[in-house]
Formats: C-alpha cells, structure tokens, sequence
C-alpha cells in the first residue's frame, strides 16, 4: 500500500489547472517536483496537504482518504513548508521550532520534556543549536532555511512537502539542503517532497520526479541518467549553449 496516492485528482482555484492527475509515493521517498512558472506546484503541494479543496478526485493518505483525517491527525503526517524570504515577527529560533509541536499540545499547555527533547533534536540536526537563542530576522536566507526544515522536523511527520527550499540560497547552500533531504529521507524513511528550479542538481539526489505542464502532471521514476534524460528532454536542456 503506497503512503501517499493521487487518484484522478483535479486541483485549481475558480476553474481546474491540473487534472487526471495520478501517482503514488512511499516513505523513504525524495521527489523532485518540476515544472515552469505558474504550471501549478504550490497549487497541488496545498491540495495535497488538504489546504485547498480539489475539483475532483482523491488523495489518499495511509490508505485513508486525506478529507477523513481530522486537521490535528493531518498535521502529525504532513509537514508544508513554505519557503519565506522574510521572515516572520520577532521569533527566535527556538520558540519557531516550537510551534512545530502545535499538533501534539493541548490548547494553553506548556511544552513539556518531551516536546523539548524533540526541539533540541530537531536545531541540532539542522545545525543551528549555536544560534537557537536568535531572532530570525538576524538569521542568512540559508539558515532561516534550515530553520524551516527544523519547525517541521520538530512537527514528526512522515511527510515532509518543501515549496522551492533551494531558493535564495547560494550553490554551496542549495547542495547542502538537497543533501540533507537526502539523508533525511533515506535514515528517518521519510516521503520528502520538494519543488525547485535547480533542474541540473536534482538528477543525482532525487527517486522520482513529479512532473508539471500544460495541465496534466505525471510522476517519473528512473536512476540517475534516465531522469537526466527525461529533464533535458522535457526542459528543452539543462545547459546553455556554446
Ligand atoms: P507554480 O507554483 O508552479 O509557480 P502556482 O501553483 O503558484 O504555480 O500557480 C498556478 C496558477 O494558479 C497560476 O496561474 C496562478 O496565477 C494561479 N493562482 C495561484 N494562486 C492563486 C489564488 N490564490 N487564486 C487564484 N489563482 C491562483
């Protein structure tokens, strides 16, 4: 049974923008979703994390369809992080991280060991605990990043959808958060889903892609030169002409 399906699903705003739209993904899981411009990424990453409602169709999650969970169940499977260049009040680190741990607390409650435990695991695996105590307005683009990924890890949830997480960052910083999916992935067998535009740094790190354009979306799955392949082919190449 895959962890997370799309079953003929139609997604969009006042009028459909992708349909038909059919995959399956499992735990374990780093997927590249692609696609130009406006073709309707973060239009189905808020589909897909019942944010939005959909046209037609279903999205099935652990075998249950996602409008059968209750909100507070959802948010302990699926994690969304949007990618947010500026960043949000006067947070620090430790109490952004903390709001990852909403679906596990009763309304007013104080966090409690465990929750702390989980936070402090959640700064050190993204390597932030040195600036933990910082206001995220005085954090780079790329540790703010890193902050993001820290909320949802704190969050514990089997999946984990990104909206651009390589954006804003320099190379050295994009390779760095692509291999942190990676790991995470592959050592906490988490479904990791992110999109991006980095099409010649995905090939080597990803399962699968998810594939956006022209209203219909198709997940392709290969080793490392086959969806080299299939992204030249479908982008028009990933280099630019001598
Ligand atoms: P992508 O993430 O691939 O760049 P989006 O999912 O953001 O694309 O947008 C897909 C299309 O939906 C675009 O044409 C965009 O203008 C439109 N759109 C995005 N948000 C809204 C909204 N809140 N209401 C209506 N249309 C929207």
């Amino acid at each position: 049974m895959p962890f997370l399906e799309a079953k003929q699903l139609s997604i969009g705003y006042d009028k459909p923008l992708v349909t038909g739209i059919d995959f399956s993904c499992d735990r374990g899981e780093l997927i590249a979703l692609v696609g130009r411009n406006g073709e309707g990424k973060t239009t189905l990453f808020k589909s897909l994390a019942g944010l939005l409602p959909v046209h037609a169709g279903k999205v099935i999650l652990a075998d249950k369809p996602l409008d059968q969970w209750s909100i507070r169940e959802r948010a302990r499977q699926l994690a969304l992080v949007f990618t947010e260049r500026h960043s949000l009040g006067g947070f620090d680190v430790r109490s952004y991280v903390a709001l990852g741990r909403h679906p596990y607390r009763k309304a007013f409650s104080k966090l409690d060991q465990h929750d702390n435990q989980i936070i402090d695991q959640s700064i050190e695996a993204t390597g932030l605990t040195h600036l933990q105590d910082r206001s995220l307005d005085r954090l780079s683009d790329g540790e703010r990043q890193r902050a993001a990924l820290a909320r949802a890890l704190a969050q514990e949830t089997p999946i984990i959808m990104l909206d651009e997480p390589t954006a804003f960052l320099d190379y050295p910083g994009k390779i760095e958060v692509l291999n942190y999916l990676k790991k995470l992935s592959k050592e906490h067998q988490k479904l990791i889903i992110f999109s991006t535009h980095e099409l010649p740094l995905v090939a080597s790190c990803v399962d699968a892609l998810l594939y956006i354009s022209n209203g219909q979306a198709e997940r392709i799955s290969g080793d490392e030169k086959e969806i080299e392949r299939v992204l030249e082919e479908r982008f028009g190449g990933l280099r630019v002409s001598k």
